[in-house]
């Protein structure tokens, strides 16, 4: 049977064998982000809504892990920002409920934390992952090219907000480009926000695009390398070699 909201199953290095669900039309989130791997986004938005029936998503998942081997992560990830499908907390929940021994996770822009409703929804997640590449607002949207009502402290606000409701692990992820958010404050500022913030994990990496974004030089890999190591949380460099 073709598979409308899920991918294969695929290899991941920290979250094991790992089934992505999808429940928004390609591509809606309230970022368009420089490097986004699924394209242009076509609805900017940062309204919620239940694009495709709640019933029908989890129905899939049912169906293919009764017909298939079990994954041990199942990513709640939407073509875009998951927190824009108003019913993320009850598929995330219905999931839990009947496979209560896969780990549930999502990786959000975090621009909509400021609703108590997404915070309740994404608390049904096992994990959580942040997106969370500027502190301040000019590399914020120059990077990220956010809808116009997202303000950076409103983000990080938010984040910081979940995490008081959230007993679990957050992981927080920054991806470095030239030219977008390598500034020394830019660098030294989300330090200090991780520091604070203490995720589970930091996870760091970097984006270059052939004939646009050009590498990131040794020094500014040295630089954010001399910063980070300095953290106390697990701090994971990706692609960095
Ligand atoms: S937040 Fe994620 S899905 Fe949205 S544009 Fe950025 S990378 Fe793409």
């Amino acid at each position: 049977m073709k598979k409308q909201y899920l991918s294969e199953i695929m290899d991941h290095p920290l979250l094991g064998k790992l089934l992505p669900v999808d429940f928004s039309p390609l591509k809606t989130c309230s970022f368009n982000c420089y490097y986004c791997s699924l394209g242009k986004t076509t609805k900017i938005t940062m309204e919620r809504e239940e694009f495709y029936p709640v019933k029908d998503v989890f129905q899939e998942v049912d169906s293919y892990i009764q017909q298939n081997d079990s994954p041990d992560t199942i990513i709640l990830t939407g073509s875009g920002e998951p927190a824009l499908y108003s019913k993320f907390g009850e598929l995330a929940r219905k999931i839990k409920e009947k496979y209560p021994s896969i780990t549930i996770t999502a990786y959000s822009n975090a621009s909509l934390l400021t609703d108590p409703e997404v915070r309740k929804d994404f608390c049904e997640c096992d994990v959580m992952q942040f997106n969370l590449n500027a502190v301040n607002a000019e590399e914020f949207r120059k990077l990220n090219r956010h809808h116009g009502n997202v303000r950076i402290e409103d983000v990080l606000e938010g984040m910081k907000k979940f995490k008081t409701e959230f007993n679990k692990p957050i992981w927080i992820h920054s991806i470095f480009g030239n030219n977008f958010n390598i500034s020394e404050e830019n660098i030294i500022g989300l330090r200090d926000f991780i520091a604070e913030f203490k995720p589970e994990k930091y996870i760091i990496r970097k984006f270059e695009i052939e004939n646009d974004v050009k590498p990131l030089s040794n020094k500014t890999i040295n630089f954010i390398k001399s910063h980070m190591d300095s953290l106390d949380c697990e701090c994971k460099y990706m692609g960095f070699d």
